[in-house]
């Protein structure tokens, strides 16, 4: 039986990053992961270069039961104090849209400065390692048994991510640990992922795959986002989409804005005046990809009218139809292309400072197996750091 003061359980971002503070305060850490690779989405993520944190990162930006509890760690280790390590690494980074910032070079750059940061703390590391059975004796000391190995612990770190890319060795093990120690889990589901469509909409849509568009796209509680949406062979993706599918539930609606920038009512009026005998289409094809105008004729969302024969009800109509087409997902594609997962560890069971479960002493739950989702855009690593940090702290404290 081998002992450490701290077992982490996922070498992923923020289970690294807790290892390699929690090994830095001179605690003797084992970080334990399934797969043969450290790191393996962070070197997947950003199309590999790593969108590492976010300039506006905000408690407003993160979906959870309780909207509160992410405010102090995100609070106490920021997107600076993020930015300042990547600088002490000499990682240079730009920032591409919207404040999220990506490595100039690669991923790896990311996940080498973890792995320097965990040799900093003489941090072991056992990869390709399953967690055959894990118990809490009645002294307070978890057991672990390991292939090959047991190990015994005061303080267990659980860092095993969420259910997104079982590919790279997401698995609900946080979930079960969480519900062996008795904490409930919020229901979970596929986020950041792009939505499929119905058959007959489908077909159309399918022939303008790779087509994007900027919109705004609002969910059926009022949440919005302007960015744009791209036209895939499976239904619709991009990056407003997969914002939106976070707030979206099976059976809803989301409204789609196709011409977000344009008073679209003054639009057909001045092209009318100036060229009556202009087919609708033609028209509109100055605002949006002709194919993509063309699908919304075939959908029968927009009639095939000169602008002279648009009646006013007919223009009534198509300002609804491209200001707020209702569309209504089949579904999304699940956790296959997801980048996260929603729900997680009820927070209501963890302390936001250290943690730590309330009633569970020395077990620990940070990073996405929580109930905490950012946006789009840095905001989930910045959710791995800043809990991972938090985390860290209290287990140096303890
Ligand atoms: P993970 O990084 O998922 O790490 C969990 C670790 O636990 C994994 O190494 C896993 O192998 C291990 N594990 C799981 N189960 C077990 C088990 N039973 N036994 C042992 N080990 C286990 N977020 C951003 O902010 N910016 C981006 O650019 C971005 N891009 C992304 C791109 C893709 C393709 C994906 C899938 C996600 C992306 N994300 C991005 C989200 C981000 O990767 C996650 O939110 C983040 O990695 C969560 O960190 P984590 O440490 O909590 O979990």
């Amino acid at each position: 039986m081998e002992k450490f003061d701290v077992v982490v359980i996922g070498a992923g971002a923020a289970g690294l990053f807790c290892a390699a503070q929690a090994g830095q305060q001179g605690l003797k850490v084992l970080v334990v992961d399934n797969g043969k690779k450290v790191g393996r989405k962070i070197l997947m993520s950003g199309g590999g270069r790593c969108n590492f944190t976010n300039l506006y990162i905000e408690p407003a930006a993160y979906i959870s039961a309780n909207p509160h509890f992410c405010k102090s760690a995100l609070a106490r280790y920021t997107q600076w104090d993020f930015i300042d390590l990547v600088g002490k690494y000499n990682i240079n980074w730009h920032e591409k849209t919207l404040g999220q910032l990506f490595c100039d070079d690669s991923a790896q750059q990311i996940v080498d400065l973890l792995m320097a940061e965990c040799e900093l703390g003489k941090v072991t590391l056992r990869l390709r390692s399953e967690i055959l059975d894990l118990q809490r004796h009645e002294s307070g000391e978890y057991l672990l048994k390991l292939n090959g190995v047991n190990v015994s612990t005061r303080k267990l770190v659980v860092a095993s991510g969420g259910l997104s890319m079982p590919g790279l060795g997401a698995t609900p093990f946080g979930y079960k640990v969480a519900e062996q120690f008795g904490l409930s889990v919020k229901p979970v589901s596929a986020a950041l992922v792009p939505f499929t469509l119905h058959k007959p909409i489908l077909d159309t849509l399918q022939q303008i795959s790779g087509v994007a568009v900027p919109i705004t796209v609002d969910a059926a509680d009022g949440t919005r986002f302007k960015e744009s949406m791209l036209f895939t062979h499976r239904g619709l993706s991009g990056p407003a989409v997969l914002q939106i599918s976070s707030y979206w539930h099976p059976g809803q609606a989301v409204t789609i804005n196709l011409v977000p920038d344009t008073d679209i009512h003054s639009f057909i009026e001045a092209q009318r005046s100036e060229h009556p005998n202009l087919s609708l289409k033609n028209s509109l094809a100055c605002l949006l990809p002709k194919r993509l105008v063309d699908s919304l004729v075939e959908l029968s969302l927009l009639p095939e009218v000169t602008l002279k024969q648009l009646n006013s009800r007919q223009q009534q109509q198509l300002v609804e139809q491209l200001t707020a087409w209702a569309v209504y997902p089949n579904g999304t594609e699940g956790y296959r292309t997801a980048e996260v997962t929603l729900g997680g560890v009820d927070t209501q069971h963890l302390s936001s400072q250290t943690f730590e479960a309330r009633d569970v002493p020395g077990l620990y739950f940070i990073g996405e197996v929580v109930d905490v989702t950012g946006w789009l855009g840095g905001y989930n690593f910045q959710w791995a750091w800043s809990s991972a940090w938090a985390c860290a702290q209290a287990l140096g404290n303890a």
